[in-house]
């Protein structure tokens, strides 16, 4: 190793040590114009991005213009990678020979802050967690808004809501404890297999005393209390470890993080993964993205913030009344006055993206048109926040803030040109009228040309030469150019600089004091617009909190006025929430399939559960008639109720719904490699242990994924358990046989379908009552299938299925699956046989070739 080192450049060893320092990245290492990349790196490099590999002295290296890397990252970020830009901070000088070279900043997925890279209408989260002894200490932050929450997450149903709440949050980069990550191979898996990009830290990272020292320093506070949190508060794990990231991966201030938000559990209805995909909130089930999705049919935000904002929302509904009421009210003001909806919504289309705006310009990677948008978005603030909206606002902007505001912005739109694109240049930010002393200056060097000329009128006139010029170029700077045959009848004081073929060169005295004049009101004149444009900013970051408390309000208003707008445009009501146990919808509708069957299309339905309905309600009806939609119609009522939103429905009352849960098929987890039948069993097992009497289960064709009794046996010990456990269930089901049961404690619903010489119509109406026939066989020849295959069928159904014996169920069979312990499952004698061997088999003791006899023998 130390020979090998010796034969390294010195260049070669700096690289060394500062890759090092940086493993997990790859290493843009500046020279001169270029950032190159150097062994493996470089071989990872020009593979994925498809660049030349070269050599010097025997090491593989590619590089890339520096002027163009921000494509290269943008391709290496989305290939998964993290870039350490390496720059040069002080230049060689007699005592060095080499560059001094910093890493600047690492770019990660959830760390950049430059639009290029960012996605407007997703937020940047970057999640940190560690496994804690109360559960998970969970924290994620989006640098680019300054949003800081931190969560402790229940364990006792393992990951599922560790699954729930990345869901939720949907991080670009998630961070996990390595002590966390190499013990625990389920969460391992868990991790590997997860889209975000997984970086793994240190455990001394997650220290909760640090963590508390680092969040105090960060918004200078001796402690947290103001937030809620104990120096010893588990929550601190994660958090400081992110807060550590950060820090060390922007290399700079972070002042746009000034507060942080302890989410308290109990705060959101609770809906776990599985069924937050299954309703396909945010993004579909067929190819992930957000057509056909409840976002899209309710999104009519006009801003990215919003637009963010309401992701969060949908993410993360409410169980506090008086929170949904108070977004209530504001979607009731704005949608009973249609001309305040229309001014608001106007307003909003000039509103730019102030959280990120504000946060590039606290990181200091800010260009001057980020504070034209500012100013531009604060007098969009000006103009549409009238006194009506104070409490939406909140108490945080004072009025002298206000004041500052408003004059922050005037300046800047007097003094910034607002048709400059990239950073700084000098001579074309600050506008002329601006600042008298920069004018100034500008004048002087605008002067120049007029200094010039008066010399060269004297010294034309002095000399008598007429053909006497001046110039000037990079190398001689100015000078005087007299053609040869002149040359002679130049003054003493003129001193050769350059000799051409027909002409020579002078300079004078005189002529560099002009020449020094000129440089200096220049170079003033540029010291002075670059002062007075980091006035602006510095005027802007001191209103830093304000600009956040700002892009709060306009974001909330934006989501507001897009439930309003939504409401208007496809009738939506506003729910009624009450104390009482009920669920009451009054033609309700599915917001995303009427959308896109067209007008009149859609069959409004009533559902009441609770007061007079039942709590349980059993749902038959053929394939294709209509039933998951009403179920999942029902679990995005209420959901919609419990963001605040207006509802696709006629009318609307409801008590709080603690936790929603939706089993609707479990196709998606068929590529992790379980079997469908096991997935729903585990599913089901789940929701019987953690629903209340207060959730909403939606059970839809529970039993699907094995034979016709078994499935049947285990829907009916399902539904037993639901019946008993009292939460308001919908069940759908095409096992008709269960409804014929003890059903004095349930609702049973139908679709309604009528049948005409064979043909069948669906109504789509949902009715009391039990599917007569299952009409499949209908639907089969509808689709086209053979009448000898039908006839064939219809035999078959009416020898096998006459009647199905229930007395012979189990209804405690369900209770011997349980997704916690494997060992409860049922292995038949020679299984246990095979298993005992299995377990005592010693592998310590045994050769390779013993222990492959042994695998051979139980096989
Ligand atoms: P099932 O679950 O009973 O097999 P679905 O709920 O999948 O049936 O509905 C089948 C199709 O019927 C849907 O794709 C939709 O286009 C249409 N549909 C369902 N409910 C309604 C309704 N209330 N009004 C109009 N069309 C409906």
């Amino acid at each position: 190793m130390e020979k090998e080192a010796e034969k390294l450049t010195p260049m070669m060893v700096q690289y060394r040590q500062i890759k090092e320092q940086h493993q997990q990245s790859i290493l843009f290492f500046r020279l001169g114009d270029f950032y190159e990349m150097f062994e493996e790196d470089a071989v990872e490099v020009s593979r994925l991005l498809n660049l030349t590999l070269t050599k010097r002295n025997g090491q593989p290296m590619c590089g890339i213009p520096y002027h163009a890397a921000k494509v290269y990252i943008k391709r290496l970020l989305e290939a998964g990678k993290k870039i350490a830009i390496c720059e040069q901070t002080e230049l060689p000088d007699g005592t060095r020979q080499l560059a001094k070279r910093e890493v600047v900043q690492v770019v990660t997925p959830a760390t950049v802050v430059e639009e290029d890279f960012l996605q407007a209408d997703r937020d940047s989260f970057v999640l940190s967690l560690s496994f804690q002894k109360q559960g998970f200490s969970i924290s994620y932050a989006d640098i680019t808004s300054g949003q800081f929450f931190l969560r402790l997450v229940d364990k006792d149903n393992r990951y599922a809501m560790l699954l729930s709440v990345l869901q939720q949050v949907n991080p670009r980069e998630i961070l996990v404890n390595e002590d966390d990550y190499f013990l625990h191979q389920d969460f391992q898996a868990l991790m590997d297999g997860h889209p975000a990009m997984v970086t793994k830290l240190p455990s001394w990272h997650f220290s909760i005393s640090e963590g508390y020292q680092r969040l105090c320093n960060q918004i200078g506070s001796a402690s947290l209390k103001a937030f809620g949190l104990e120096a010893k508060d588990p929550m601190l794990s994660s958090a400081g470890a992110l807060l550590w990231y950060l820090r060390e991966t922007a290399k700079t201030s972070l002042n746009q993080i000034e507060g942080y938000t302890v989410v308290p559990e109990s705060q959101f209805l609770h809906i776990d993964e599985a069924s937050r995909k299954s309703l396909e909130l945010l993004t579909n089930l067929a190819d992930g993205s957000e057509k056909y999705t409840l976002y899209a049919s309710i999104n009519a935000t006009l801003t990215s913030m919003g637009a963010r904002q309401l992701k969060q929302w949908i993410a993360s509904p409410l169980t506090d009344i008086a929170k949904i009421t108070f977004r209530q009210r504001w979607v009731t003001l704005l949608y009973e006055d249609r001309g305040e909806l229309a001014r608001v919504r106007s307003h909003l289309k000039q509103v730019l993206d102030l959280q990120r705006l504000s946060s590039r310009l606290a990181m200091h990677r800010h260009v001057p048109k980020d504070l034209v948008g500012i100013s531009q978005t604060i007098r969009s603030f000006f103009n549409l926040a009238d006194g009506r909206y104070q409490e939406l606002l909140g108490d945080g902007l004072q009025e002298e803030t206000l004041t500052a505001l408003a004059v922050v912005a005037r300046r800047i739109a007097d003094g910034i040109a607002d048709d400059h694109q990239g950073p700084f240049e000098e001579g074309k930010i600050i506008v002329s009228g601006f600042d008298a002393e920069l004018d100034e200056l500008r004048a002087v060097k605008g002067g120049g040309k007029a200094i010039l000329d008066a010399y060269l009128d004297k010294i034309r006139g002095e000399t008598g030469i007429t053909t006497l010029r001046l110039s000037s170029n990079k190398i001689l700077g100015h000078y005087i150019e007299v053609s040869k045959a002149q040359a002679d009848r130049v003054p003493a004081t003129f001193y050769r600089k350059q000799t051409l073929v027909n002409a020579e060169r002078f300079t004078s005295d005189e002529l560099i004091a002009c020449e020094q004049k000129i440089l200096a009101s220049s170079y003033e004149a540029e010291k002075r617009e670059r002062q007075v444009y980091e006035t602006l900013v510095e005027e802007v970051m001191n209103l830093q909190q304000s600009l956040l408390s700002i892009s709060r309000f306009l974001s909330d208003l934006d989501c507001l006025q897009s439930f309003a707008s939504t409401a208007v445009t496809h009738s939506y009501c506003k729910p009624v929430f009450t104390d009482e146990d009920v669920l009451e919808f009054e033609g309700g509708r599915h917001p995303v399939v009427e959308q896109h069957l067209g007008a009149g299309q859609f069959v409004a339905n009533d559902l009441v559960i609770g007061s007079t309905g039942k709590r349980f309600c059993l749902i038959t009806g053929p394939n294709m008639a209509g039933k998951s939609t009403f179920l999942r119609q029902t679990a995005l009522l209420v959901l919609l109720s419990q963001i605040g939103s207006y509802v696709p429905a006629a009318k609307a009352r409801l008590g709080i719904v603690d936790k929603l849960y939706c089993r609707v098929g479990a196709s998606d987890n068929l590529a992790r490699g379980e079997s469908t039948f096991l997935v729903e069993m585990q599913e089901a097992a789940h929701i019987l242990r953690t629903a209340s009497r207060n959730s909403l289960v939606i059970v839809d064709e529970l039993g699907r994924g094995t034979s016709t009794q078994d499935g049947m046996s285990i829907a009916y010990a399902v539904m037993q358990q639901l019946l008993q456990m009292q939460a308001k269930t919908l069940f759908a089901t095409h096992y008709h046989e269960l409804a014929r049961i003890d059903t004095s404690a349930i609702q049973l619903l139908t679709l309604q379908v009528s049948e005409q010489g064979g043909q069948v119509r669906f109504l789509r109406r949902v009715v009391e009552g039990i599917a007569n026939s299952s009409y499949g066989l209908n639907v089969a020849r509808m689709a086209g299938i053979g009448r000898d295959v039908l006839t064939h069928a219809r035999t078959f159904q009416k020898q096998h299925f006459a009647e199905y014996d229930f007395i012979s169920v189990q209804p405690d069979l369900f209770s011997a699956i349980n997704e916690d312990s494997p060992q409860h499952i049922y292995y038949d004698e020679s299984e246990q046989e095979a298993l005992h061997r299995l377990r005592s088999f010693s592998i310590e003791q045994s050769s390779p070739l013993e222990a492959l006899l042994f695998l051979k023998g139980l096989q």
